[in-house]
């Protein structure tokens, strides 16, 4: 009864739908994976070490699971998440390589163990946690070399390492790895990242010391793989420069088009307002265009003031503030039409603006914004696009 219901409406509406590039609701992101395989060969081809694709955060809003396979077809042999959850849902999208975890709770410990995710350890406690479950885990040891957020203590390591071989020798863990992460590791300048470096090596002898014989080292995150040279690592963790964002400038791809298109068109005369508060009142007649996506779907709000999109191979003011489903540009005198495809961000070569454009009026980082895309916009899985 209930799908009788809500199905007849949406049967009308597909049926008068109007063919406007395939774009099948409001407003979807369209997401090349051939750009994540390209991507993640930029890094291979540049980095000696392996490669962990981290798709943490749904692949930073580009859907974990379809990234995540097409990082590995190109070469990357591990995976990285920052929650128990994010590895569980690969796990069951049949991914086979070793994936790496950072943030769980105790609870779901043995749901990792059951299939076989490596978990980040940085204090006894946790260490004492990983052990009482059933499963013997992989774990990898953190050390804080001074982003000071997780990871050892300095003065703890030397515990941490101890405690861990301690029970390496009964058989109830393996230590797979030693890491660290960089606080500065977006930064061209690579001093710091150093400075960490020699401090994570430090961290590795005394594990030796202690016994452990860890399979892998890593540090680096995607700019500072390209910035630091560390041939003793085994590593890369590589999550922005996945998805196109290109911190160094070494040509890589984004992967991400947000589309949407119009949903309404209509005259507004010189002198009135429009949106909430009419923060913007038109200084002549113009011809108004109604984006259905607002910022529940992660426009960011903020940026309406500066931010513009591409519609008809013209860049349209975005007007007024945007709402949380919709926002308002300004056609000016351009014949639009409703159905009208907009791009509201995608890799910059049609003219269209780029998450980074998006960033920049919102005083973030696109990182931000392919996060903040939200759950309300489909994503689309399209090869080659250019
Ligand atoms: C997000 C994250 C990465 C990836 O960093 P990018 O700068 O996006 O490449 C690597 N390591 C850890 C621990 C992270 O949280």
């Amino acid at each position: 009864m209930y799908l009788a219901q809500v199905d007849s409406p949406d049967t009308a509406y597909s049926q008068h739908r109007p063919a406007s590039r395939g774009i099948a609701g409001l407003a979807e992101a369209v997401v090349d994976l051939s750009a994540v395989r390209e991507n993640v060969r930029s890094f291979r081809k540049r980095v000696p070490q392996q490669l962990m694709a981290v798709v943490k955060a749904d692949a930073f809003g580009h859907g974990a699971v379809p990234v995540a396979r097409a990082a590995v077809e190109a070469g990357a042999t591990w995976l990285g998440v920052a929650r128990a959850d994010e590895a569980l849902q690969l796990r069951a999208a049949g991914l086979q390589v070793p994936i790496l975890t950072w943030l769980y709770d105790a609870t779901e410990l043995m749901l990792l163990g059951d299939v076989d995710v490596d978990v980040s350890v940085s204090t006894v406690s946790e260490l004492h946690r990983v052990v009482s479950t059933p499963n013997v885990h992989s774990v990898h040891l953190k050390l804080d070399t001074g982003l000071h957020r997780a990871g050892s203590a300095p003065d703890q390591w030397i515990e941490l390492t101890r405690t861990a071989a301690h029970y390496e020798a009964l058989g109830a863990v393996t230590v797979r790895g030693i890491w660290s992460h960089l606080s500065h590791g977006s930064s061209a300048d690579a001093v710091q990242s150093r400075r960490q470096l020699q401090f994570l090596r430090a961290g590795v002898g005394l594990a030796r010391r202690a016994g452990l014989r860890p399979g892998v080292v890593h540090l680096a995150n995607s700019a500072g793989a390209l910035t630091l040279d560390a041939p003793d690592t085994d590593l890369v963790r590589v999550g922005a420069g996945l998805y196109g964002i290109d911190e160094l400038g070494i040509g890589l791809r984004p992967a991400m088009r947000l589309v949407s298109k119009l949903a309404q068109v209509r005259r507004i005369r010189a002198g009135e307002g429009v949106s909430y508060g009419h923060d913007f009142v038109a200084a002549r007649d113009t011809t108004i265009g109604l984006v259905p996506i607002g910022y529940a779907d992660g426009i960011p709000r903020v940026a309406g003031r500066r931010a513009s999109v591409l519609c008809h191979g013209v860049r349209m003011p975005v007007i007024g503030r945007v709402a949380m489903d919709q926002f308002v540009v300004d056609a000016g005198e351009l014949a639009v039409e409703p159905g009208a495809p907009v791009t509201i961000f995608g890799p910059g070569t049609s003219g269209e603006p780029t998450a980074a454009d998006w960033a920049g009026w919102a005083g973030t980082i696109p990182h931000e914004i392919y996060c903040g895309i939200g759950n309300r916009v489909p994503r689309r899985y399209e090869e080659g696009l250019r």
